[in-house]
């Protein structure tokens, strides 16, 4: 980790009101009006960007099963979710999924270098149930796709899963009880229970400049890589790439990963950035066999929690992850050791922005340190608080800017202008590529519906989209009044983590006790009633966290909705009091045992 020393917050080595300003400065350069309405979606003539480069669509013929569990999504929030309903003793789980194979994000994202920058003895779920230890700290893609399919085989998912099924409509037949579930394959499948795991970041954009169609050279989006044109594998050695100039847009998480690919093997990189990320030392390393020698039966339930703690603001005795995300958490509680007092309520937020200072400090020193060329160095170094926008780890990224055929071009937060039929133009400059790659991310905050791609009615006609026209409103985050046997696993109204799959397996433990709790009753449908999921709302309203200075603070970017925080983020974001606060109150209610909120039938 890039070494943030004690400080003393009474004598500063640097001048908190001078970055405070630079940061508004940078944030002022980069706010547009058009916020998050900039970006062009894709659709119509541009919707090949999405077909699937990894696996051929088989024909097959359209079902009209009946099925008990129907879960759309086969990324780690519908694998766990089945995996927990199986143990339970739910058989007929089945898995509908828009991918060619269970993976989800990891599924789709296999561009070179693609990686977990979470740890991944806590990110890879289920573990200890499917026998299986990671190889490195942190994970590449096929190690954890390859993760996804053993808890597919391991629980028996295969067996009736549809892959390459999208939902187009689903609907509550209030006769039958079930959900009638139409798909882009002329299936028409009859569920009692759906539960939605749709997952976030699943919808790919481009950038919002003129000319995209224009292009006479070769394109796609890194969530579609076309390993056909670039030769090698997510591994790198892109040999298809030796005499081709390639622009890539974007230098967010996905670009980091992959540009330092890009540069060992394309005759020219032309790296387009608008705002730099801020990278931090990664440090992987392979699994040690002795300390794989030492895990005893737990330790994998112990290990997330203590890193869902530390990263919540917690004090645990041992910082077992000790990673980047758990680094900034541990420098707040150096500042304090060093005043020999726990800290003040009110002093928090100061010594927050403090040890954020001190951390960008250390982040943009790293970049002088490696960066030889000192213009190149400068147009990296990211002028904003760390969490503004998604922290990245990499080792290789910062030093492909040595190479003589990798160029940075910075735009100075105004990004790229346009595309041509030659190139890229930036700064009035049109540069001419053979290849251009887009990383520029996934749609949030666009309309739920439009996200997953079908509405969704429930009881007499409502829609989904109506129910929500004035933002979420749920019990728990999982039911939604009005649409009876519907569940829904998502980060919205629900504890949030940094290690996804932690909260995804709280979410489908919490489910598999539902269903038990329905059999018990002898019930065939339960939904949320309306003071149920009123409750919840003005819980959530409560606990806000979310604190629209800092976003509004903020270099923009999907974290705030591209610079215009969105008033209704307290009410659609997740559970403010965090994490462990959140799996304590699941738990609790479920401890009651009278289901408060929910309405048996
Ligand atoms: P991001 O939305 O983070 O990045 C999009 C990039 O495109 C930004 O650099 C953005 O610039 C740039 N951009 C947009 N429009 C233009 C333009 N007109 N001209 C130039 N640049 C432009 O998408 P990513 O795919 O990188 O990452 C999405 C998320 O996926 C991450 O935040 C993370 O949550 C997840 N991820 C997780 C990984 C993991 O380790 N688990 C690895 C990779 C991704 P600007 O910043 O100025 O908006």
């Amino acid at each position: 980790m890039t070494n943030a020393a004690q400080i003393d917050p009474d004598n500063l080595d640097f001048d908190p009101d001078a970055l405070r300003a630079k940061y508004r400065a940078e944030r002022d350069k980069r706010l547009r009006p058009d916020g998050n309405n900039q970006y062009t979606r894709i659709e119509g003539n541009l919707a090949h960007y999405v077909d699937d480069p990894y696996g051929a669509v088989m024909p097959r013929a359209g079902q009209s099963d009946l099925i008990e569990y129907l879960i759309i999504g086969g990324g780690f929030g519908g694998l766990v979710t089945a995996a927990r309903l199986k143990e339970a003793g739910f058989e007929d789980v089945r898995i509908l999924e828009h991918g060619g194979d269970f993976g989800g994000t990891w599924y789709w994202n296999r561009y070179p270098g693609a990686a977990c920058d979470t740890e991944a003895y806590i990110y890879l779920p289920l573990c200890e149930e499917t026998g299986y230890l990671p190889r490195h700290k942190f994970a590449f893609q096929s190690e954890i796709l390859a993760h996804a399919q053993r808890i597919g085989r391991h629980y028996d998912l295969y067996e009736g899963a549809l892959f390459h099924t999208a939902v187009t409509d689903l609907a509550w037949q209030e006769d039958a009880g079930r959900w009638l579930v139409r798909t882009n394959r002329g299936d028409a499948l009859q569920a009692r229970f759906v539960i939605m795991s749709n997952g976030p970041l699943n919808t790919p954009k481009l950038p919002g400049v003129p000319g995209i169609e224009a292009f006479e050279g070769h394109t796609f989006h890194t969530s579609r890589w076309d390993y056909a044109y670039t030769g090698g594998s997510s591994e790198g050695h892109l040999t298809g790439l030796q005499d081709k100039r390639v622009a890539i847009i974007g230098t967010g998480a996905t670009a980091v990963q992959c540009i330092p690919h890009l540069g060992a093997s394309a005759k020219a990189l032309y790296v387009y950035q608008r705002t730099p990320s801020s990278i931090d030392v990664r440090n992987n390393r392979p699994t040690d066999p002795a300390w794989a020698a030492s895990l005893t039966p737990g330790w994998q339930k112990a290990r997330m929690e203590n890193f869902n703690v530390l990263t919540s603001g917690g004090v645990v005795e041992q910082d077992l992850v000790m990673d980047g995300w758990t680094e900034i958490i541990r420098n707040l509680i150096s500042m304090a050791n060093f005043r020999g007092s726990a800290i003040p309520r009110e002093d928090v937020p100061r010594l927050m922005e403090l040890a954020d200072f001190q951390k960008m400090n250390a982040i943009r020193a790293r970049v002088d340190e490696v960066v030889e060329d000192p213009a190149t160095a400068a147009a990296l170094k990211p002028w904003y608080r760390q969490f503004c926008k998604r922290p990245c780890f990499h080792d290789e990224y910062l030093p492909t800017f040595n190479q003589p055929n990798v160029h940075l071009i910075d735009t100075a937060g105004q990004g790229v202008e346009r595309i041509t039929a030659r190139g890229v133009v930036a700064n009035g400059v049109e540069t001419p590529v053979d290849c251009i790659i887009f990383a520029t991310g996934f749609e949030v905050g666009t309309a739920f519906t439009h996200r997953a791609g079908y509405d969704v009615t429930g009881r007499d006609g409502l829609k989904l989209s109506e129910a929500w026209a004035e933002g979420m409103r749920s019990l728990h985050g999982l039911f939604v009044h009005g649409f009876p046997n519907l569940l829904i696993t998502s980060n919205a109204q629900s504890g949030f983590t940094t290690n996804f799959p932690h909260a995804m397996d709280e979410r489908a433990q919490h489910m598999a006790y539902l269903f038990g709790a329905l059999k018990q009753r002898g019930a065939k449908r339960l939904e949320a009633t309306a003071e149920g999921e009123a409750a919840w709302v003005d819980t959530m309203l409560k606990a806000s966290r979310m604190s629209e200075a800092f976003q509004a603070e903020c270099t923009p970017g999907y974290y705030n909705n591209e610079g215009q925080p969105n008033p209704k983020s307290a009410q659609n974001g997740s559970y403010g009091r965090g994490p462990v606060r959140f799996f304590e109150l699941l738990a609790g209610w479920r401890e009651v045992g009278d289901c408060d909120g929910l309405r048996f039938d």
